[in-house]
């Protein structure tokens, strides 16, 4: 089952979208940002966490009616 959960990068503190056992997945993945291997205990997927500190919803283009 995958599961997944936030947190920095322990090198460049960007912060990062663990998804564990996902498609892609590796056991040494690296920071999609500083390009560093990341230490991890499970096969991860890492994925740059564009959320923000305050997640802001996307707001989606308005259609012209
Ligand atoms: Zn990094």
């Amino acid at each position: 089952m995958a599961t997944g959960w936030f947190g920095p990068c322990p090198h460049c503190k960007a912060p990062l979208a663990y998804l564990e056992s996902v498609s892609g997945s590796v056991t040494s993945p690296k920071c999609p940002r500083c390009s560093q291997t990341v230490v991890v205990t499970r096969a991860t997927l890492l994925m740059a966490d564009n959320s923000g500190p305050s997640p802001t919803p996307t707001r989606k283009p308005a259609k012209p009616s």
